[in-house]
């Protein structure tokens, strides 16, 4: 075989075939390079250990011990069959149990030595294991240390992924060194080569910790510089100064005061609006908290100062009632607002577009419709996008390059996501930040609980209770289809039987993802306008479905979902006058899963529900697999490594001040990998 570098394929690797390679891309590994960056998302303690007859009992443990006698098997019925043998230390026996492995037979033989690693249990000298891991003594390749272990998939077995990485760290000594000598004894921080083997085959816990701080400091200040690397390309634009700001004009049309927190935000975009270059600020409120009014302060300002405004929002349900608010917001005001999506007849695209282009629109509410070809502004000033977790970077930058010519417009986010602000920082450290954290005056909580099994039928007392009361009510089901699930309920078939079995007498409907978006769309609109009595669905009305009359929201199988999401999804509710209800289903006894369950229960507020969430899972699960749009960190979880989050900003800071755009020769290695971690992202140096 050639020689094996970073660069070469897996399928160049022994075992690897067509099956393989597909199993493996599903993991993102396609070159030597990724496994080596594939890192284990735990380790299991095979270090040996001596003298049988002291170690733990029920606890995995790894010892040495010879065969003592020959191993037999007996066949109990069809399929079952038992092999047993006898391996012993100096002083103690254990009696070991394969079931359905009768091959191990011809593996074990009688006078050799070998390494166990299983649980024992039994008493005094009289030991027993159960289907032990073994490797024979001095060809042990997976017991006798530390050992690594990865996420899999199916087809790729734990030991054939750590086959592959014992090949692959061959390869570990040509990884380029990012991290400057000086760096690195200042923040006290392992070389690459040493960080990239232990963090695979660590030979101790001292070793893996120093590997995990060094490869976690790289994650954060690769981040970190490419996000100031962003932020500064960003100052370099330039925008339309808004410099007509008549705030008090639009405030005094409104139907309502805004609260504190909505006028502070109001005024933190209008100064940065004011700027020859760009805005780009995040909006972030928890659900209900009147982002949208922020919004349209900000349209307003725009046509004030003779641009344009796009308001963009991820499905149509949600732009026909933005359109919908918009309307009712800047009607006092003049101007003129419209809405373009894909389900609009060719005649009526073509003249909104005509009007956009001409400038007979003001403010543009759409969903990515509006990056189509051929969609012009007269002069786009403004963008704003709701949710915008939903959108990747790449999709915003096509609408900011709508503006023609080298103004570029201003960029407002909005995401209902309470992000706590360290993370937010983090996350979208190319972008300032204002927060509402104050809802609108008023308001009644949804009131919380978490129920078992045993009140199913109570449950369904209450949900004709409300209904007898002209209200609606949601039930969030964790799957689509039966097929997806093990004992989770999934809409489609809940549903059905709901109604059939029940319910027969109210009207139900169901609505899920893998639906026409066409009937979706009915689906909703009836639902919205109180045609259907209960909704079962699966999270796709987490986002913006806005049906006041609706007060109860039921989740089934509760444990399933993060917490955020579960705050979510109980913002459908509580959006009218009457008192509305939140209902989490769940017989799961983890005392984990009932604490995370029952704070929500006890708090409404999102950014505590964030924390919690953060706190128990983690940055990777609490932002779903790559929605957010930006790089996932692999190892930091920023809750735990707030002090290493500030050296690696430190420390980027300093790189960037001797180096601006980052590209001395010495920086060569370091760039590469900071393009590396954005590339996903669009080229953010192109
Ligand atoms: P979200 O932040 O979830 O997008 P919205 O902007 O949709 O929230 O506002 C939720 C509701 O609260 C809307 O019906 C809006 O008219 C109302 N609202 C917003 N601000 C105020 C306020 N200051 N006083 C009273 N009602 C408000
Ligand atoms: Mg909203």
């Amino acid at each position: 075989m050639a020689e094996l570098t970073l660069h070469t394929p897996l399928t160049a690797l022994k075992g690897v075939g067509p099956a393989k390679e597909k199993a493996l891309a599903k993991l993102g590994l396609a070159a030597v390079a990724d496994l080596l960056a594939y890192f284990p998302r735990d380790y299991e303690d095979r270090t040996l250990r001596e003298n049988i007859q002291t170690l733990p009992l029920e606890e995995p443990v790894c010892f040495a011990a010879m065969v003592a006698a020959p191993f037999h098997t007996t066949f109990i019925r069809k399929g079952m069959d038992l092999t047993k043998g006898r391996v012993v230390d100096a002083a103690a026996q254990v009696e070991v149990t394969f079931f359905n492995q009768p091959y191990v037979r011809s593996a074990l033989t009688p006078g050799e030595t070998y390494y166990f690693y299983g649980k024992l249990t039994g008493t005094g000298r009289r030991r027993q294991m159960v289907n032990p891991y073994f490797e024979r003594a001095g060809r042990n390749t997976f017991t006798g240390g530390i050992m690594p272990v990865y996420p899999l998939t199916a087809g790729i077995t734990a030991k054939f992924m750590g086959n592959l990485q014992k090949t692959a760290a061959q390869c570990v000594p040509q990884i380029q060194e990012t991290l400057s000598d000086d760096l690195r004894a200042a923040y006290d921080l392992a070389p690459a080569d040493f960080s990239y083997r232990a963090i695979h085959f660590p030979q101790s816990w001292e070793e893996l910790e120093k590997a995990r701080r060094r490869l976690m400091f790289e994650e954060l200040f690769c981040l970190n510089l490419g996000l100031t690397l962003l932020r500064g390309r960003r100052s370099q634009q330039e925008a339309v100064p808004f410099d007509k700001q008549d705030l008090e004009a639009f405030t005094a049309s409104l139907p309502f005061t805004l609260t504190d927190a909505q006028l502070r935000s109001a005024r933190e975009a209008a100064a940065d609006l004011k700027q020859p270059v760009p805005m780009n600020r995040l909006l972030q409120g928890d659900v209900g908290s009147g982002k949208t009014v922020v919004a349209a302060a900000c349209a307003f300002l725009a046509w004030e100062n003779g641009c344009q405004s796009a308001l963009m929002a991820p499905t149509e349900l949600l732009a026909q009632q933005h359109l919908k608010t918009m309307e009712t917001l800047l009607g006092q005001t003049g101007m003129r607002v419209a809405l373009l999506t894909g389900s609009m007849t060719a005649a009526q695209k073509r003249k909104c577009r005509e009007a956009l282009e001409s400038g007979e629109i003001d403010l543009i509410v759409g969903t990515h419709a509006l990056l189509s070809e051929g969609v012009e502004f007269r002069r786009l000033g403004l963008v704003i996008t709701d949710e915008q977790h939903r959108f990747g970077v790449d999709q915003r930058a096509a609408l900011s390059a709508k503006s023609g010519g080298a103004q570029r417009p201003h960029v407002l986010v909005m995401s209902a996501t309470p992000i706590p602000r360290t993370l937010a920082l983090m996350i979208y450290g190319d972008l300032d930040l204002s927060v509402i954290d104050q809802l609108p005056p008023g308001r009644t909580p949804v009131d919380t609980m978490l129920i078992g099994e045993d009140k199913r039928q109570r449950l369904y007392g209450f949900v004709r209770k409300q209904v007898g009361l002209g209200r609606q009510v949601y039930i969030v089901c964790p799957a689509v289809d039966q097929e997806d699930t093990e004992g989770m309920k999934a809409a489609e078939q809940f549903g059905q039987s709901l109604q059939r079995q029940v319910f027969p007498d109210l009207k139900v409907a169901i609505v899920h993802g893998r639906m026409k978006a066409k009937d979706k769309q009915t689906v909703m609109e009836d639902f919205a306008a109180g045609r259907t009595d209960v909704l079962v669905s699966t999270t796709v009305i987490e986002v913006g479905v806005d049906v006041p009359n609706a007060s109860l929201m039921i989740i089934e199988n509760a444990d399933r979902f993060g917490l955020s999401q579960l705050h979510q999804l109980r913002g459908r509710v509580g959006r009218g006058q009457h008192q509305s209800y939140c209902v989490l289903i769940s017989n799961n006894r983890n005392e984990l899963t009932r604490k995370r369950l029952k704070t929500l229960c006890a708090t409404t507020d999102g950014f505590i529900i964030a924390e919690e969430d953060l706190k128990l899972r983690g940055p990777g699960d609490f932002f779903g697999a790559r929605q957010h749009g930006l790089p996932q960190l692999k190892l930091a979880s920023l809750e735990g490594d707030m002090r290493l989050l500030h050296q690696a900003q430190d420390a980027a800071r300093g790189v960037l001040a001797d180096d601006p755009d980052l590209s001395a020769p010495e920086n060569a290695p370091l760039r590469l990998r900071v393009e590396q971690l954005f590339r996903e992202n669009g080229d953010i140096f192109n």
